[in-house]
């Protein structure tokens, strides 16, 4: 019987077989949606960073602990997608996402904050050693050659960084600072770390 179907049931089967391809094409979308991994860089994607960020403020405030907010951007990044297009861009993030992986405590919480910005949490350090490490980050992109095929090609970042609680016990106040002292260090020349100063 099953060698004898007739072409509307093949019909029918075909149309089902796609039906089941979109659907699940659009299950993987949303899988894709709802992750919390940034697929490019392996880092925590913006929504879920900032709760992770949320906690904190809250364990930090329970407990009378401590952390430092880092912010990260690359410098020119625009000058190198023009010049090499957005694939290659999006290769030298994913390599620059393993640098700063490579450089913090596995107990540091780093998220893919926009294209080419990342976050850190660093839970439990002092000023000075949040200073230290975001230095440590900063030297290592630098120091780092990238390879384009065989060229090869630098990249430099500026880090912006403010502390719970001597700077803010808030959140988007925190995140402000953080900026703002990302701001300076661009202003100031690029390729370095700047503290909010009050
Ligand atoms: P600077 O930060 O030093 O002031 O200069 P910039 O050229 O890096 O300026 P800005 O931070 O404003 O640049 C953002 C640029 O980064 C815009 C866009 O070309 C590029 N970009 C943003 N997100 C992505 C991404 O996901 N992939 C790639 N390839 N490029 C991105
Ligand atoms: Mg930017
Ligand atoms: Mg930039």
């Amino acid at each position: 019987v099953g060698s004898e179907m007739c072409i509307r049931d093949r019909g029918i089967i075909l149309a089902d077989q796609i039906a089941l391809g979109i659907e699940k094409a659009r299950l993987y979308q949303r899988v894709e949606e709802m992750s919390r991994i940034d697929s490019l860089t392996q880092l925590y994607r913006y929504h879920y960073f900032m709760e992770r960020l949320e906690q904190e403020v809250l364990r930090a405030r329970r407990y009378r602990t401590r952390f430092s907010l880092v912010m990260i951007d690359v410098d020119h990044f625009k000058q190198y997608n023009d010049t090499y297009g957005h694939p290659v861009g999006d290769e030298l993030l994913k390599g620059l996402a393993k640098i700063i992986n490579d450089n913090v405590y596995e107990t540091d919480i780093i998220g893919r904050y926009g294209g080419e910005e990342f976050a850190l949490i660093m839970p439990l350090v002092r000023p000075q050693e949040a200073r230290d490490k975001a230095e440590n980050i900063r030297r290592a992109v630098e120091k780092h050659n990238f390879y384009i095929g065989d060229k090869k090609v630098k990249l430099n970042i500026s880090i912006g960084l403010a502390h719970f609680p001597s700077h803010a016990r808030k959140q988007d106040i925190l995140i402000q600072y953080a900026d703002q002292a990302l701001y300076q260090a661009k202003r100031q020349g690029r390729n370095q770390v700047v503290e909010y100063a009050s």
